[in-house]
């Protein structure tokens, strides 16, 4: 038996969550960019920008027209491409396990919903590019983007703005799910981690967690990254090095035996 299989093995047997962390990484192979890779980066006029300057409420205050061109180009891209076989393989995986999957996305490209995980146990914690509210706050109210013409709020008359969280702002539980991603990741048995570099502070967060618990932890990156160190330096881990595409649909024929 592999490592991997014995991890999953044992992992099915103990109580606690099945947890999956999923970033950018997942969605690369269905045509989305990650963020570090070269079409990350934006002109607007002549000055070039970084997502880390972009994605911010500051620029977004001092440049609105600008951050909604980039966020209504990238939610193009979102709705023209198709999920792909690590996205269905997770679908599998919570059709099987119920109310013992968890899935927390850094993920804003509502791929995982449109490949048919559910709302309830889907926690998009970075938000959604398919969403938006109001910038002034004058209602906690989200809703759809629609064609994107009428980006102002009905009630207040500010700017809307993208449904996401920016690199100034902070998690919390209404929009982002914060404490209950925590408390999943206290009571997981696994954590499997797909497609993040743990650049940001949630993710690295839940991994610490699951990890203080004793959870088994899988990494599935093509990239060295720290859950896949933490995953090798721990018995009750396994980094495998590959994509999500190739590597998610072996990890659903194991979890789905019966
Ligand atoms: P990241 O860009 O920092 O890292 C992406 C990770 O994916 C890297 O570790 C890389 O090695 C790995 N990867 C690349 N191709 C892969 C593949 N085929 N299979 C598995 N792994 C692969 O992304 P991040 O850590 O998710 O964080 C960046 C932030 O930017 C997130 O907060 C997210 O909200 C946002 N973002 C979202 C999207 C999206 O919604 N699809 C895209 C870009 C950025
Ligand atoms: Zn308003």
């Amino acid at each position: 038996m592999s490592k991997l299989e014995e991890i999953l093995e044992k992992a099915r047997k103990e109580p606690g969550l099945l947890l999956f962390l999923t970033g950018a990484g997942i969605s690369a192979e269905s045509g989305i960019p990650t963020f570090r890779g070269k079409d990350g980066f934006w002109t607007a006029g002549s000055k070039v920008y970084r997502p880390e300057e972009l994605a911010t409420f500051s620029t977004f205050r001092s440049r609105p027209g600008d951050v909604w061109e980039w966020y209504l180009l990238r939610r193009e891209t979102c709705l023209r491409v198709e999920p792909n076989a690590a996205h269905h393989a997770l679908v599998k995986i919570e059709e099987k396990w119920g109310d013992r999957f968890r899935l927390i996305t850094q993920n804003v490209d509502g791929l995982h919903l449109r490949a048919g995980n559910s709302l309830e146990r889907t926690w998009q914690i970075h938000g959604d590019i398919n969403l938006m509210r109001c910038a002034a706050e004058c209602t906690d109210a989200v809703q759809p983007v629609g064609d994107g013409k009428n980006l102002r709020c009905d009630r207040c008359g500010d700017w809307m703005r993208p449904h996401v969280l920016w690199f100034d702002e902070y998690y919390n539980e209404e929009w982002y799910r914060f404490e209950s991603s925590l408390a999943a990741a206290s009571g997981a048995a696994l954590l499997v981690v797909v497609g993040t570099s743990g650049a940001t502070n949630l993710p690295i967060q839940v991994g610490m967690r699951a990890a203080e618990r004793g959870a088994y932890l899988v990494d599935v990156n093509p990239e060295p990254n720290p859950f896949s160190e933490w995953a090798e330096s721990s018995p009750r881990g396994k980094a495998v090095t590959g994509k999500a595409s190739e590597r998610l649909p072996r990890i659903a024929e194991l979890l789905l035996k019966d």
